[in-house]
Formats: structure tokens, sequence, C-alpha cells
């Protein structure tokens, strides 16, 4: 009877050391993520070439570079140097097409609500609308990082950007300034549109083009943008 009864109480606990083992077991399996680490945050970032189609916007004198043009070159560099740190990009134009629809009387208008769009679809944590500057006076020249007037978070990431480009990039200006842009005025999220340089510039018209300089210009950009989510 003893014997019995000691049999069947070890034949209890190791029926529930089973059951706890395999208790484990299965919540290790299934709910792995809850019991190691919270699941990394991936940014979006909007990159908007400004311009497009029949709006090529600035042209520079010694070689006829149009700014539409030259805006798509840093923002494909600007997705690629995003995206090699793990950024889910969204780019507002792809190619040389204007945004707007070819049945709108008022293009530049029809042009600025297709970015809104695109950029209110994406959610994304940072805009940045990337441009080529002009000025009457040849002298002109360095970039510029705007952002939108009441944008708390816009004018942090563009003093950190400008920051970055002002320590990296030979004439970049340190000082954010607002401005009154569509595409600043129209989003909730940080938001900047930056003025590379000026093609009305001869020296910077010819410096833009570079391929090393589009390179560095655009990697100090976005270690400006880190700088600004590590500070968030
Ligand atoms: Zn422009």
């Amino acid at each position: 009877m003893k014997t019995t009864f000691l049999i069947v109480k070890k034949k209890t606990i190791i029926t529930v050391l089973l059951c706890a083992i395999a208790i484990c077991t299965f919540c290790g399996a299934y709910f792995p993520i809850k019991a190691s680490a919270t699941p990394k945050a991936v940014h979006t970032i909007v990159i908007d070439a400004g311009h497009g189609g029949k709006d090529g916007g600035a042209v520079g004198k010694k070689t006829q570079v149009t700014e539409s043009w030259l805006n798509l070159q840093y923002t494909m560099t600007l997705k690629n140097v995003a995206e090699q740190f793990g950024y889910r990009v969204v780019l507002t134009r792809e190619d040389m097409n204007g945004l707007y629809s070819p049945l709108a009387t008022n293009k530049k208008r029809s042009e600025m609500e297709k970015r809104e769009k695109i950029i209110k679809k994406a959610n994304p944590d940072v805009v940045v609308s990337v441009h080529m500057n002009s000025f009457p006076s040849s002298a002109a020249h360095g970039s510029q990082v705007y952002y939108a007037s009441g944008n708390q978070a816009g004018q942090m990431l563009a003093d950190s950007v400008s920051g970055s480009l002002h320590k990296n990039i030979k004439n970049a200006k340190l000082t954010s300034k607002v401005g009154d842009f569509y595409v600043l005025n129209c989003t909730q999220s940080p938001a900047i549109l930056v003025e590379c340089g000026f093609l009305s510039n001869p020296e910077e018209e010819m410096l833009l083009q570079e391929q090393e300089y589009m390179q560095k210009f655009c990697y100090h950009l976005f270690c400006g943008i880190l700088s600004f989510f590590s500070f968030e």
C-alpha cells in the first residue's frame, strides 16, 4: 500500500515536472520577443526631390544643368545612405516627370498636393526636401537648411543637419532658417528643406555635380538626421 502510494506520488511529480518543462519550452518557442527584447524601430524618411517635369527649377549658367535633375541625383544618393542605415525610404518622385496631373490648370498647386499626399501616406519620422539655390549675385554660396515656423521638431532636425553640414562641408551655413514652403507646412512630421548650394555660383555649380562631393554631402546630411534621432 505504502509502496503503491509512493509510486503514484512519484508519477504525479514526474507528470507535473514534464508539464512545467513543456509549458516553458512552448513559451520560449512562441513568445521569444517578449522574453528577450523589444523589436528595433524602423524609421521612415520621405525624400522629396524638388521640381520636375516642365518645372526644371534653377539652371546652371556654365553647364546648363537643371535643378530638377540635380535634386534627383542628391535624392537617390541620400536614399542609398539611408537604406544602408536600415531606414525605410519613400520618394515623392523617382524620375524626371512632373508630379502634377497633366490636366491640371494650376500645375504647381497640383504638384504640391501630390507631394503632400505621398508624405501623409508614408507617415514619416522625417521629411527632407532637396533643392538647389539661385541668386542674382553669383557670389552667393553655401548650403542652407530651412524648417517651418512653429514646427519645433523640424527646427531641431534643421539645427542638427546644419551643424553636421557646417562641420564637414565647406561654406555650409550653420544657422537654420524659417522657410515658408508648402512641403514643410503640409506636415506635422519633423521636416526640412535643404538648399544644397547655389547653381548661380559658377564654382558651386561645378562642385555640386561632382560624384564625390555629392556622396560626402549626403552622408553628412544623413549624419545630422541620425544625431537628431539620438537626442529625441
Ligand atoms: Zn528649388
